[in-house]
């Protein structure tokens, strides 16, 4: 790739022009990319939670004490799932200044999901 500015040749994964320093980075491709699997890991934990919540009501509806049967780590494994949605959704945000308390919320849910979770399988539901 060739510099921009000064026309020197620099390797084509560079970021800057090792002679002048001009950014190399053309922020098309790459960031389409990358916008284009984020939408899709969103796109996909939205079908996923309504997935297991469904399966979820149905399982309540259909199976008496579910939650003494082998669905109740179904049921875990779920929640588990859950937490990382949160996390998903805030990597998305592109604004810097929302992204970072955005992470740290939903850092703390994951927590809060894993303790519940845990505290499940030591007490019992
Ligand atoms: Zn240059």
């Amino acid at each position: 790739m060739n510099c921009s500015k000064c026309f020197t040749e620099n390797e084509n994964d560079a970021l800057f022009c090792k002679n002048c320093g001009t950014s190399l980075y053309t922020g098309t491709t790459n960031h389409k990319t990358k916008n284009k699997i984020m939408d899709i890991l969103v796109f996909i934990s939205i079908a996923y939670w309504f997935a297991m919540d469904f399966l979820n009501v149905i399982i309540r509806i259909f199976i008496d004490n579910w939650y003494d049967s082998p669905f109740k780590y179904f049921q875990m494994g779920t929640n588990l799932i859950y937490a990382a949605i949160p996390i998903i959704i805030a990597l998305s945000i592109k604004s810097k200044g929302l992204k970072i308390p955005a992470i740290i919320f939903a850092g703390l849910i994951a927590c809060y999901i894993f303790y519940n979770n845990i505290d499940w399988v030591i007490k019992g539901y």
